[in-house]
């Protein structure tokens, strides 16, 4: 299978570029500093070449200029945000310009009257989560990256998270956007009202276009009342068929809990060691779900019993009910160390997030285990069961050949198995260059197509985050 190239090689840009760009944003903003270059070129992927020149615009009329600038030199440009995706979005593959929004972090209005907030692209999105939340408000998309990752980002890759089980993901909390196409044109789409069906969809259709069809600067969030109360469970199980029994459970007594997570036992035993702690669950466990359920006081605690009896008749051995703040924070605090503690088990993790319709979710688990025994990997699992959205994490040793070309023959049959269960190979990381290869097992030539002409539409000249989402095209022209 042919993998996309990144090279490392750094093209020469040519100094009326460089100039325009300092025009465009101040000399103190444009760094060819090769720490900044690195630091660029990298997102979560761990994969990627040094960017050329990192841009820091600071409003969206500079945002603007850089982009009119890069059209007129056709110099590829990356949008970035808090570079925590998972499939390499953030990171130049073709060379040029990293577009660094991290000057447009200001929360510019929460309007509680309206229910929405206006925020800039860089705001991290825990923050804009408290800030609202301090004025009896929430917004719900809530990636565990949530204290790094930012809005923009968030609605580039249409985030999920815990709470997309009972909330939904980000698409259906944005109402409208600033954003400046690849000529330098600012647009604007939807609005604050939370109606509005002029013209076909575009707040939706940059909503998940990882950062290709235009730059995201500015974003009008919906918000919610937030829930007054929230109980926070962990049952304990002695293996994934009964943690996703248990699922089943709930969803025939007709409860969604505001999250609903699973964590297989490998990846207990990681986050266990990364947070130096056993109590995570009984010994033997094999399975843990976290659930949480919200609303007022009395229904919470009545969704909570019925968890709690749901998780016991699937054959819970534990069921730890955190009602105090400090319990909860601590059970969010695993979930959220998972991703990353899966380091101590291997260097390498490749982590795919796919997805199967919630009731495919034991024959996921069949295909995964049938994957581990005939690829010989180790292969953690945890996520978001109750979306059907499992992280499958392939953790290899980079200089084990024999491994990694086994993962290769793995993620395909994983990828080809969740297509025929019906689901997709991306629930959340998007596309980025890292699935490149895979975009065809989901996708007919016919709709790869019509994506490309959407994106020919938007960007012409195929600057803007060339060699994502579809193939590099050869001859450097239109995508
Ligand atoms: C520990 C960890 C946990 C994670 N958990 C989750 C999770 O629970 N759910 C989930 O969905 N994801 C998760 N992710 C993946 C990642 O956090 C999300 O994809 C997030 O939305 C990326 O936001 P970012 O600001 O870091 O964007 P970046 O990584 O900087 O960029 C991501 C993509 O968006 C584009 N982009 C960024 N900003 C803009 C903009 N303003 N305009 C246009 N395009 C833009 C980039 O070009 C790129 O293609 C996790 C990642 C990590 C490291």
């Amino acid at each position: 299978m042919t993998r996309p190239a990144v090279t490392t090689a750094a093209p020469a840009l040519d100094a009326s570029f460089l100039d325009a760009l300092r025009a465009a944003v101040g000399a103190a903003h444009v760094s060819i500093d090769d720490e900044q270059r690195r630091q660029y070129g990298m997102d979560a992927l761990k994969k990627g070449r040094p960017a050329d020149v990192v841009v820091h615009p600071g409003s969206p009329e500079e945002v603007s200029a850089v982009l009119a600038a890069c059209s007129a030199h056709r110099v590829p440009v990356v949008p970035r945000g808090g570079g925590t995706g998972y499939t390499g979005g953030a990171v130049p593959t073709a060379g040029g310009v990293v577009l660094a929004l991290d000057r447009l972090d200001r929360i510019l209005e929460i309007d509680e009257l309206n229910l929405l907030a206006v925020v800039e692209c860089h705001v991290i999105t825990g923050d804009l989560q408290r800030a609202v939340e301090a004025v009896g408000l929430f917004y719900p998309p809530d990636p565990a990256s949530l204290a790094t990752s930012t809005i923009g980002g968030n609605v580039a890759e249409c985030a999920g998270g815990p709470r997309a089980f009972k909330y939904g993901v980000t698409k259906r909390y944005i109402l409208g956007l600033e954003a400046v196409l690849a000529s330098g044109e600012i647009i604007h789409t939807g609005g604050k009202s939370v109606k509005n069906v002029v013209g076909y969809d575009l707040t939706q259709l940059l909503t998940g276009s990882e950062g290709t069809l235009a730059v995201i600067t500015k974003v009008i969030v919906r918000l919610i009342p937030l829930p007054p109360t929230q109980v926070t469970l962990r049952a304990s199980f002695v293996d994934i068929g009964a943690a996703v029994a248990a699922v089943t459970n709930l969803i025939r007594a007709r409860v969604i809990p505001s999250a609903l997570e699973l964590i297989d036992a490998d990846s207990l035993e990681a986050v266990a060691r990364q947070l130096e702690t056993r109590a995570l669950a009984p010994p033997g466990t094999g399975a843990i779900l976290l659930l949480e359920v919200d609303g007022l006081e009395q229904a919470a605690r009545e969704e909570a019993r019925r968890v709690d009896q749901s998780c016991r008749e699937a054959g819970a051995t534990e069921v730890l009910v955190a009602h105090d703040q400090a319990t909860r924070d601590e059970l969010w605090r695993v979930r959220r160390a998972l991703s990353t503690s899966l380091k101590v088990l291997a260097p390498l993790k490749i982590n795919h997030d796919v997805v199967v319709p919630r009731g495919r979710v034991p024959e996921l688990f069949a295909l995964i285990a049938r994957i581990r025994r005939d690829y010989r990997l180790l292969i953690p699992c945890f996520g978001h069961v109750g979306d059907g959205n499992i992280h499958v994490n392939m953790l290899l040793d980079p200089a084990d050949e024999d491994m990694i070309a086994r993962s290769h023959a793995a993620e395909q049959v994983l990828f080809e198995g969740v297509v025929a269960l019906e689901g997709s190979i991306s629930g959340e990381h998007g596309i980025g260059f890292s699935k490149l290869p895979f975009l065809h097992l989901e996708l007919t030539p016919i709709e790869i197509d019509l994506l490309r002409r959407i994106k020919a539409a938007f960007d012409p000249l195929n600057i803007l985050n060339p060699g994502k989402v579809f193939p590099p095209q050869t001859d450097g022209g239109a995508p």
